[in-house]
């Protein structure tokens, strides 16, 4: 598959808001940082459109828990329902024709529950429902889009599959001594 800007967003900011959400450490100011990083506009926050966010963060590591493509499809569905409430055809700064699910003029939250949910949904229809993650390493909850080349990814980072090839090699040592 290909992985471009407009397809690539959503999913990628859906997961780090899971982990902003699931780390323990939301702010407004660190929840406007990850929407910066992938140029969501307008992106301040109120105390309660922080906790409007926060809560639908939690809702979106749905998108990224193992369980199979109809589980996924499900919990995707179930965003779409909640975040997205109109698709239109746009081909802003000469882009190619593309999805939007919420209109510039929304607020921020809005916006961001319309792009990720929306986003996700196009994912999943690319990846063939996989692609999406959370890490395998026991006590990491990191989610992650998987972008890699085979698509079979099961750790969030190199260290946390070094990690846990590292813990593994020693239960099987130990295992073997008994
Ligand atoms: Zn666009
Ligand atoms: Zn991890």
């Amino acid at each position: 598959m290909q992985f471009n800007h407009d397809n690539m967003t959503g999913p990628l900011l859906a997961a780090d808001l899971v982990n902003l959400a699931g780390g323990g450490a939301w702010t407004a100011q660190e929840a406007r940082t990850v929407m910066d990083r992938h140029h969501i506009r307008r992106s301040a926050l109120t105390s309660s459109s922080s906790k409007q966010l926060k809560q639908w963060s939690l809702r979106l590591r749905s998108a990224f828990e193992p369980g199979g493509v109809e589980a996924r499809c499900a919990a995707i569905n179930a965003l779409l329902d909640a975040g997205a409430s109109r698709a239109y055809l746009t081909s802003h700064d000469q882009l190619r024709p593309h999805l939007h699910f919420a209109s510039d003029d929304d607020a921020v939250v809005a916006r961001v529950k319309a792009v990720t949910a929306g986003g996700l949904a196009i994912f999943a229809v690319e990846s063939d429902g996989g692609r999406l993650g959370v890490c395998a390493r026991a006590g990491c909850d990191t989610a992650f889009v998987d972008t890699s080349r085979n698509g079979l990814r099961a750790y969030c980072s190199a260290r946390c599959g070094n990690n846990d090839a590292v813990q593994r090699h020693r239960e099987g040592a130990s295992k073997s001594k008994a």
